[in-house]
């Protein structure tokens, strides 16, 4: 039997965009009632370990989740998880779900997430072909990692002189591919990572850090094929060759792709909503409908710098951009400053990245990458010669200052010399604008 059910607080999506809007509407109004609704059987949790320590087997189920066990009742959050909302009648505000109940509310929030991208070429509906976005994939790609160790292709190992087993195609060399070829590869399997463009990271990097990363996988072992697209996969039933563009045939036990996701913006079909690729707010997280709200990867916010929506699809803007819905909708007002910042692990690299990439027109390098000293910093300069982005590898301790030059647009011109120069410090610059630009930091 289907229940109708009235709340104050609806949210939809069981992610981290979500807890953190539940945090945020408590923190103001401590009766109002909070509905979660998550398509997942767990409570939310962190994805960004899936394709690291997770898949190591380095970090356990229970160190995922965003809260512990008794969080959500002891704020009486009312969680339902393994339920997907279906509908959505915005002129009704009510939400249909797929056991059949309807959910009215006074406040909507949709933090529905992405999905991945999936691979549409001949093959690609054969067995272990993997996708990595939720724990349920983790469980699936640990079990074929598992296989491949005790049964798959032998070769011979980075020394020569142990036969191990085991080999994976990766697909995609952006900042999830490269994480899981880096992750594979040290679970002792022989990856190779097919890369469409020039070089690694091209999504966001220019091509020196892009070409000296690809040496750095190539010299952990990893080869890389740059140029080249997956034109079929083959196999008896199951994945064991996949063939390139180019002719190539790479045998292997498994495929992960990794090329893209998709934002989930199933629920504004038949409402008036506005939507493009994602759903499009406000500097406050308001769709174009009063009293429903969008944030996290589902959602590009207007950016007033820009004069256009961008999107804000990392962990750090999941919480800022959830944690600002949740205030606004319990009617607290917060402005917000964040910038689009994400971070990876790739072996002994440690990345940074800083603004937006899409408003780079030239870089500007200061180190030298070698694979024994692989600090570097990309400052990303825009076309009226201010920081747009800085990426920064192995550069932990100015990560203000750096974040401080994206947020100030910093204007590079007439400091270039200085953003090369190693030993230069960022501080200064930041305090004393070159001659002839006045409000050179502004
Ligand atoms: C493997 C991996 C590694 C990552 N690494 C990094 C990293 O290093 N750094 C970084 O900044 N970011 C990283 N990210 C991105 C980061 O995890 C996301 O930006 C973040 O999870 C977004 O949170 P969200 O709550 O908006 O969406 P999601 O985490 O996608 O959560 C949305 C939830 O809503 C559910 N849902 C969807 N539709 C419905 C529906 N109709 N009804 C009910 N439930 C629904 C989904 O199933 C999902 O559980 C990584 C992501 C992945 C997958």
């Amino acid at each position: 039997m289907s229940h109708h059910q009235h709340v104050k607080y609806l949210l939809i999506g069981g992610g981290l965009t979500s807890s953190s809007a539940a945090h945020a509407i408590r923190s103001h109004d401590r009766e109002g009632a909070i509905q979660l609704i998550g398509q997942e059987p767990t409570r939310p949790y962190h994805r960004a370990p899936l394709s690291r320590a997770f898949l190591r087997g380095s970090v356990s189920r229970e160190k995922l989740f965003t809260d512990y066990v008794d969080w959500f009742r002891e704020n009486r959050i009312d969680l339902h998880t393994g339920v997907r909302a279906v509908q959505l009648d915005a002129r009704r505000k009510c939400v249909s779900l797929d056991n059949g109940d309807e959910i009215s509310f006074e406040k909507l929030l949709i933090a529905t997430g992405a999905s991945p991208k999936h691979l549409s070429l001949p093959g690609s509906s054969l067995a272990n072909v993997h996708y990595l976005r939720n724990l349920g994939d983790g469980d699936r790609l640990h079990h074929a990692i598992e296989q491949a160790r005790k049964e798959g292709r032998p070769f011979q190992s980075s020394s020569g002189s142990i036969a191990s087993r085991g080999a994976v195609t990766v697909i995609g060399g952006g900042l999830l591919g490269v994480e899981l070829a880096a992750t594979l590869t040290g679970l002792g399997l022989a990856v190779h990572l097919v890369v469409a463009g020039p070089y690694l990271w091209k999504k966001f990097a220019g091509e020196s850090v892009g070409k000296f990363l690809t040496r750095y996988l190539e010299q952990h072992h990893i080869k890389v094929i740059l140029n080249t697209e997956a034109k079929s996969l083959e196999g008896d039933g199951r994945v064991q060759r996949v063939v390139l563009s180019d002719g190539r045939i790479i045998p292997c036990d498994f495929v992960v792709a990794a090329i893209g996701v998709l934002p989930n913006k199933d629920l504004l079909r038949g409402t008036p909503i506005s939507g493009e690729r994602a759903i499009l707010v406000d500097e406050h997280c308001r769709t174009s409908v009063p009293d429903i709200y969008a944030a996290g990867d589902c959602a590009a916010m207007f950016d007033r710098l820009s004069g256009k929506h961008r999107q804000l699809d990392q962990w750090d803007s999941a919480i800022a951009t959830g944690t600002l819905a949740g205030h606004h909708m319990a009617g607290a007002k917060m402005i917000f400053k964040g910038i689009s910042h994400f971070t990876s692990e790739v072996f002994d690299l440690r990345l940074s990245v800083w603004g937006e990439a899409r408003h780079v027109d030239h870089h500007i390098l200061r180190g030298l990458p070698t694979s024994e000293t692989p600090d570097l910093i990309e400052f990303g300069v825009a076309a009226d010669g201010r920081i747009a982005q800085v990426l920064a590898l192995n550069h932990g301790t100015q990560d203000e200052t750096l974040q401080e030059l994206v947020r100030q647009r910093f204007n590079v011109i007439g400091n270039e010399d200085q953003l090369r120069d190693p030993q230069m410090k960022f501080d200064a610059l930041l305090q004393s604008p070159p001659s002839g630009t006045p409000g050179g930091g502004d």
